[in-house]
Order: C-alpha cells, then sequence, then structure tokens
C-alpha cells in the first residue's frame, strides 16, 4: 500500500497522482466499531496532490465498499461510495481568522495540519463514514428482529403468577423481599 501520508517537502511543483488502495486491514483498524466484524472492506482513492503556495490541493476519486451492521437487524449491511474527493490543506499557523462561526461549503474542503506531513488517513475515513446512512440496511425491505426471531412479550408469559402487595401487582420473585418491607 502507498502511504496515506503527503510529506509536502517531497512534493515539487508539479501535481503528483498518489494512488491508494483501502484494504481490509485497513477498514478494520480505521472504522473499528462501524465496520461488520464478520465483512471485508475494499477501496481505493485516485488523488492528484498539487502545492500551491503553502497549500496543498488532493483531488480526485474515492471509490469503496464495507460492511456495516444492519439498523434493524444486525446482520450485514453493506456501504457503496463512490464520489468526487476534493480537499484543500493548510498549515495550523497559517489558518485564517474565522471572522463569524458560520461553516461555508468551502470550509467542509479546509484542514489543517502540522509540520510537515499531512496524512490522508482520518480524512479517507471521514468520507467513508459520511457515506453511511442513520440506518443502514442489509435489504431495503428488512423487518427487523422481529422478522429474525419471535420475541415473547413478559405480560405474556403465564407461568409467572403475580401477586398483590400494597396494591400493585408484582412478580412473586419479589413477593419475599416485599413483605420484608411491608411487615417492619
Ligand atoms: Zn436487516
Amino acid at each position: 500500500m502507498a502511504s496515506m501520508i503527503i510529506d509536502i517537502n517531497q512534493l515539487s511543483d508539479d501535481p503528483e497522482d498518489l494512488d491508494l488502495t483501502l484494504d481490509p486491514a485497513w477498514f478494520a483498524r480505521e472504522l473499528d466499531g462501524v465496520h461488520h466484524a464478520e465483512g471485508e472492506g475494499q477501496g481505493e482513492a485516485k488523488l492528484q496532490v498539487s502545492k500551491l503556495g503553502g497549500k496543498v490541493q488532493v483531488t480526485g476519486h474515492l471509490s469503496a465498499h464495507f460492511p456495516v451492521s444492519c439498523g434493524r437487524c444486525l446482520e450485514m449491511a453493506e456501504v457503496t461510495v463512490d464520489e468526487p474527493f476534493v480537499m484543500f490543506f493548510e498549515q495550523a499557523a497559517d489558518r485564517r481568522v474565522v471572522q463569524d462561526l458560520e461553516l461555508t461549503a468551502e470550509d467542509l474542503h479546509w484542514r489543517t495540519f502540522e509540520g510537515v506531513e499531512i496524512d490522508l488517513s482520518p480524512i479517507l475515513r471521514e468520507q467513508l463514514l459520511l457515506a453511511v446512512p442513520m440506518t443502514p440496511l442489509c435489504r431495503p425491505d428488512c423487518e427487523g428482529l422481529t422478522g429474525h426471531l419471535e420475541r415473547p412479550d413478559p405480560d405474556d408469559d403465564d407461568s409467572v403468577e403475580r401477586v398483590e402487595v400494597d396494591g400493585k401487582l408484582i412478580d412473586p420473585r419479589w413477593n419475599a423481599l416485599a413483605k420484608l418491607k411491608t411487615t417492619r
């Protein structure tokens, strides 16, 4: 895998191609907690890196597919990303003073970096996370957990007889405790 770290001192004035492969190990590491543990991820970023004065522009295309958990049944759901990638970087010390707090569309494409290195890994991670829907689905008509297993309603459970204590119906397994309380 080509390095995801851009060393700005190594950049010439000509745009450079940077082809990155996102392999299953990368997905497992970067999307820990989001990534479906049983599934792999694959992707690539075909990028062009240009130095513009002290700033660095990274443009290109990001495509990937990776598994997450279905929001209804927790089975595997696939997320597909296929979109342009545009990001500008400037050194933290050069960051413009933001006059108002409202973020413009342009701000979303600006990042700062410290020192002489830009690590693309967290940026790519962020782009992939943005592509994950609020409720990912394993299939459009997923019926959720009820479609996979019958969950008994505890109120319909006849094996446990309710007893009345202090005017309240309670589970008899609490009865001994309730008696202790009421006879004190
Ligand atoms: Zn599902």
